[in-house]
């Protein structure tokens, strides 16, 4: 399994991301884009990821959730 976000539930701001410093492996970053609606988001690169779980317990608003294998969100 892996993280992913739920869009809906984070305020995507990358100076009160709790997650983006605690990743271990450096795979959660902010990205601006200006078609999102709060002009970024916060994404995880998959291929970094270790399923280690530690963002999934201290993400601010509950908006990582763990990802079925062949059960896409
Ligand atoms: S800690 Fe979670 S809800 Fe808060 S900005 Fe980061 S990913 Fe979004
Ligand atoms: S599960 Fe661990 S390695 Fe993967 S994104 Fe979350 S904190 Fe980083």
């Amino acid at each position: 399994m892996k993280p992913y976000i739920v869009m809906q539930k984070c305020p995507a701001m990358a100076d009160i991301c709790k997650v983006i410093p605690i990743c271990p492996t450096g795979a959660i970053r902010y990205v601006a884009d200006a078609r999102e609606r709060l002009g970024g988001r916060i994404v995880i690169e998959e291929t970094l990821c270790n399923a280690c779980g530690r963002c999934v317990t201290e993400c601010c608003g509950q908006a990582i959730a763990w990802q079925e294998e062949g059960n896409p969100a």
